[in-house]
């Protein structure tokens, strides 16, 4: 482990660095642009975003092509993939869709068990809070994946599209994470359509990008992805911001993404950097770096 700690000027460089971000350029790589369209219709909005979480894997291109296939095969409308009537039609046109290793078989049982659930509740809100009001975020994406993995027979591989953080603790649960981000955080880019859950809980959705630089200005002291780094990131987080801690999610995400940040000395990329003081790149030189 490393003994790497940010510096005290850090919360001020990392504001800078929020400040500063080119939000709308990355916008338009994110997923969440698919969705945003929808945020007048949380219904809508969070049936899109389940299935976009869920569809989350791989380099953000992929992931929007993906959801635009998967909207595609309903017409452009994601509503009707819980909508009984279509049950048969969508089962067909899902059938040959194929995203990394999600299959279409796979998704149409999501949709399947979406659809029966909708029968009894409004929202997967209902869903998260029935956990998170005995074991706070945790306990809110237990009861989330157990939902969303159903009861029934299932196709094969599944129930291991939703970890749970209690099951599955060396998971980061990044897809669940960044659904519950998407829904609850009223602030750009995100949609607030969770009205009950205070973004000051909410835990940071840590994907490759978010981890590098997390672990590089020491919010982490752990080199693998698990739910534990989830824990010591979105804490080191909510030091610097106690109401809304993953704020800095997007920014952490897309610096990465955008090539803003190359993940190594670079003079000529980082030069510019706000947090380049609190860098383990720069602020140690060795075997590496
Ligand atoms: S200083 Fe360079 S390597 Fe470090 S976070 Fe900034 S851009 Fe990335």
């Amino acid at each position: 482990m490393s003994s790497h700690h940010p510096t005290p000027e850090f919360p001020a460089h990392l504001r800078a660095l929020y400040g500063r971000f080119a939000f709308d350029r990355s916008l338009a790589d994110d997923p969440i642009s698919v969705i945003r369209p929808l945020a007048r219709d949380p219904r809508r909005a969070e049936i899109a975003g389940i299935f976009g979480a869920t569809l989350a894997i791989g380099n953000t291109t992929a992931i929007r092509g993906a959801i635009g296939d998967l909207a595609a095969r309903v017409d452009g409308d994601m509503a009707r993939l819980v909508d009984p009537a279509h049950r048969a039609a969508r089962r067909r046109a899902l059938a040959s869709f194929q995203h990394r290793w999600i299959r279409g078989d796979q998704l149409n049982h999501l949709a399947d068990v979406l659809t029966a659930y909708y029968r009894r509740h409004d929202s997967l809100e209902s869903a998260f809070l029935a956990g998170w009001e005995t074991d706070g975020f945790v306990g809110g994406l237990d009861a989330l994946a157990h939902v969303l993995r159903g009861t029934g027979p299932a196709p094969p591989g599944y129930p291991i599209l939703f970890p749970s953080p209690f099951d599955a603790p060396r998971s980061p649960c990044k897809r669940l994470t960044l659904f519950v981000r998407w829904m609850v955080r009223p602030g750009y880019p995100d949609l607030g359509a969770w009205r009950r859950i205070p973004t000051g809980e909410l835990k940071i959705p840590l994907d490759q990008h978010v981890h590098w630089i997390a672990y590089h200005l020491g919010l982490t002291h752990r080199r693998t992805r698990s739910w534990a780094a989830v824990e010591e990131v979105s804490e080191a987080l909510r030091r610097l911001e106690p109401i809304d801690p993953v704020k800095y999610d997007f920014v952490l995400c897309h610096t990465g993404i955008s090539g803003d940040c190359p993940k190594r000395r670079d003079l000529a990329v980082c030069g510019p950097c706000s947090v380049r003081p609190d860098c383990l790149m720069w602020r140690r030189r060795g075997p590496g770096n």
